[in-house]
């Protein structure tokens, strides 16, 4: 009789992974997750993990949220699925919608709804193409943003994104153009000041759209703080030194809070820790806890009503996904909100933050082997360096970071390993005790690798 599988044989059976380094889950077998409790996950030998990624950066309130499961279910008691086409939406997506604009940065505005985060740049990009037609400068395409930035795997939002791996795809598209990543660590020039750096990345961008033409970009889409490339903040002066070149050329300026947007920088958004207010918000993973797959744009004053008079001239705005504006989703949205700003989250990431810095700082401070440590409220990297004066990276072929991931895996602590870094960004619950358990965790790992390779 054929041996029943185990949960690991079956999931690799049948199941492809995203971005999933295969030679790795091959030799460790697949980690088959079946609940959470606050920000624990368990597996299906009953393992516990802490996950000091939120999931994907989404799951702020926990894996086990009551009012977020309640909301859901009495949603959808009520009226579990509606779209938003042909004039109609329902009651719910009416008030997120209002809700939106309310904490937003914006005077007024408007919200159209996406299911992911890539969904919503990609919108971003054809409501800009849209208007831009309308407006009789159909030339205006091109879009601006920067090496490792991430904003998606759709086809423009992968075409965004700043990273070698779209070459696979053949991607970017034409007309997408990557600036300089704003790292000063990394990007800096010997004995060149931060400051210098800033200016220099302005030059950059004043350049750029000297050499493309002002009239050919639709606009300049960045992250407050870059999440999927490293946790990288900008550098200082960073947005108040583009903006303006931005706003004298006539080019918006989007911000992808995708991940920094409620609460995980300490504040409602990024562009508030970082002092700008952009054109538009792109929001997601948070938006909803990570309790319903859901995006948003949020166009502020200006673009609202240039989008709006577009689409009376054509009389329809021809785009829009089946579940744009779920019911369910805008329900857990606006319990989510309220969860993060009113009971206490993103306070606890303000309160906590300046603790998570100085426990990491102490880790760096007893390594040979941390180059930078670099975040804001609870997104934090930490960069495994080979000789962090010179700024030596590791040998690739080491797989340092994947190394620290997997013996913290082993500790029962999820963390991310991203180029040579290692990235923490949990739940906006855990605790004091929570975070020493991810800070002894994190160490004992860092120090049984490096003993290994340094
Ligand atoms: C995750 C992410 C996206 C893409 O969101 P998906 O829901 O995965 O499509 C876009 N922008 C940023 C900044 C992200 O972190």
């Amino acid at each position: 009789m054929a041996q029943p599988q185990s949960w690991e044989q079956r999931a690799q059976e049948y199941s492809m992974y995203g971005f999933t380094d295969l030679p790795s889950v091959h030799e460790r077998g697949t980690v088959v997750l079946t609940h959470g409790e606050g920000p624990y996950v368990f597996d299906t030998n009953g393992r516990r993990y802490l996950d000091s990624n939120s999931g994907l950066w989404n799951m702020v309130a926990g894996f086990d949220h009551r009012g977020l499961i309640d909301a859901a279910k009495a949603q959808y008691e009520r009226f579990p699925g509606y779209h938003a086409f042909f004039g109609r939406m329902s009651d719910q997506t009416v008030m997120l919608s209002e809700k939106l604009v309310e904490v937003s940065p914006f005077p007024r505005g408007k919200v159209f709804y996406t299911n992911s985060g890539s969904e919503a740049n990609d919108t971003m990009v054809k409501m800009l193409w849209f208007l831009n037609r309308a407006e009789g400068r159909p030339q205006a395409r091109k879009v601006l943003t920067r090496v490792n930035a991430y904003h998606g795997v759709t086809i423009a939002s992968a075409s965004m994104t700043g990273k070698p791996y779209n070459e696979v795809f053949g991607l970017p598209l034409d007309g997408f153009i990557h600036l300089t990543c704003p790292h000063y660590w990394r990007e800096g020039r010997p004995g060149e000041t931060e400051q210098e750096f800033t200016v220099r990345m302005a030059k950059e961008l004043e350049d750029t759209i000297a050499r493309e033409g002002a009239d050919t970009i639709a606009a300049f889409v960045a992250e407050p703080v870059m999440g999927a490339g490293g946790v990288i903040p900008p550098s200082k002066g960073y947005f108040q030194a583009i903006q303006p070149i931005l706003q004298r050329h006539g080019i918006p300026l989007i911000a992808d809070e995708v991940i920094c947007g409620f609460g995980r920088t300490g504040n409602t958004w990024g562009c508030e820790t970082y002092d700008f207010v952009p054109d538009a918000i792109i929001s997601s993973k948070n938006l909803t806890a990570g309790f319903f797959p859901m995006g948003a744009v949020i166009l502020g004053p200006e673009l609202s009503d240039r989008l709006s008079a577009a689409v009376e001239e054509i009389e329809e705005f021809p785009h829009g996904f089946t579940a744009s504006g779920h019911p369910v989703g805008c329900a857990i949205a606006l319990k989510a909100i309220d969860v993060v700003m009113n009971e206490g989250l993103a306070e606890n990431v303000r309160r906590l933050a300046p603790r998570m810095e100085e426990g990491l700082r102490q880790i760096m401070q007893r390594s040979s082997n941390i180059g930078e440590l670099r975040g804001v409220g609870y997104m934090w990297a930490l960069e495994a360096c080979l000789d962090p004066a010179s700024k030596t990276p590791f040998d690739a072929s080491l797989s340092v970071s994947e190394r620290i991931a997997n013996t913290c895996t082993d500790l029962g602590l999820i963390c991310r390993p991203l180029g040579q870094s290692i990235v923490l960004c949990p739940p906006f619950i855990l605790t004091e005790a929570q975070m020493d358990e991810m800070f002894e965790k994190l160490e004992r790992a860092l120090n049984k690798v490096f003993a290994e390779v340094a």
